[in-house]
């Protein structure tokens, strides 16, 4: 049973302390969002401002260009070395086509932080891709993700390989293209040697969007058991109809992966962002019904106020923090938590492409 990093495979029970959904390098210039609520010139650079300035970062993330652009490789090096000091052991790397992906660069992170990373490879958002990317047909980006689980990254063939499918982006509405991506990354596991890809999906922001996803996916050919819905704690308010679609899907993975953001205010959707108490009250809630196998944990840090060189919880949060208030507030057993860090990840994780 093993697992595909960027440095190469290794037995999914060394992979240890699991963050399934990250970023190492991406931009996010496709979620650019100017507030209203917020006057500061949009393209302010972090390094440059002021408290009162970085005090409206964390209100409005999305309104400060760069601020959507996670390519400091230094910042990025220390939170990761913070990580694997509090005990971290792997990242989910699911920068996928449109955002600015570049396996290179976080295998060099791997290398010298000593945290494993597992990449993604398929396509975000239509927002975020080219004309030509727009263009393909479920066949072409079929063949574009069994060729680089196969072969290795686009940009380092035989050198670097994915080690999963996505986070594969969908809007909400779910576009057509979008359910083209989905339809060519649910196909694998109906095709020889590609079954055991794990997939991760970005959904739409919409409490219906998941089920959606999940159905095109599976008409497709895809196995609920490799599909981990991504984002629950801003799309799913409720713990009801979180397992009214865990029950409609007995095998989906459930992901609560925006651990960190305390703030209620979000720019890109009419909800309340929750914190981090109400995600651990809604897994609890989850954790009550039977679903502890099913769950799995992140951060998904995509811009860069969240590093800690930049005043932010960095990578480590869940370790250092969200940890603690789990076992001892939200009452979460150790072992259900080993579960949802450790041993839920190797499973989904395992991979064998042939
Ligand atoms: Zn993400």
């Amino acid at each position: 049973m093993s697992a595909t990093t960027l440095l190469g495979r290794k037995k999914v029970e060394d992979l240890g302390f699991v963050c399934a959904h990250e970023h190492l390098r991406m931009n996010f210039e496709c979620s650019f969002h100017k507030s209203k609520l917020c006057s500061e010139d949009t393209n302010m650079k972090l390094k440059n401002m002021t408290n009162h300035q970085a005090a409206m970062v964390r209100q409005f993330p999305y309104h400060f260009k760069d601020n959507l652009d996670l390519t400091d490789y230094e910042a990025v090096l220390y939170d990761l070395k913070d990580y694997k000091q509090l005990g971290g052991g792997t990242i989910c790397e699911v920068s996928t086509v449109g955002l600015s992906r570049d396996p290179k660069f976080c295998a060099k992170l791997s290398e010298e932080s000593g945290v494993n990373v597992i990449m993604g490879t398929g396509y975000y958002v239509q927002a975020a891709q080219t004309d030509a990317t727009k263009a393909s047909s479920v066949e072409v980006m079929n063949q574009f993700i069994q060729n680089e689980l196969k072969d290795g990254f686009t940009e380092c063939p035989g050198e670097l390989y994915p080690g999963l499918v996505g986070e594969m982006g969908c809007s909400w509405p779910i576009t057509e293209w979008e359910r083209r991506h989905l339809q060519a990354a649910g196909m694998l596991h109906e095709q020889p040697g590609f079954e055991t890809a794990p997939i991760s999906i970005h959904p739409g922001r919409n409490e219906k969007a998941p089920e959606e996803i999940v159905r095109i996916l599976t008409e497709a050919g895809g196995k609920e058991e490799k599909i981990v819905m991504g984002h629950l704690d801003r799309t799913i308010h409720e713990v009801e109809k979180l397992a009214e679609f865990g029950d409609q899907f007995k095998n989906v993975i459930f992901e609560f992966d925006l651990f960190g953001i305390e703030n209620s205010h979000y720019q890109m959707a009419p909800v309340f962002m929750p914190n981090d108490g109400e995600r651990l009250r809604r897994i609890k809630g989850l954790i009550d019904l039977g679903c502890s196998d099913r769950i799995v944990l992140g951060q998904d840090i995509h811009t860069s106020h969240r590093l800690l060189k930049n005043g932010g919880h960095g990578y480590g949060h869940l370790l250092r923090v969200v940890q603690d208030q789990a076992l001892n507030v939200a009452l979460i057993s150790p072992e259900i938590w080993e579960k949802m860090t450790k041993i839920n990840p190797q499973r989904i994780l395992t991979i064998d492409i042939q």
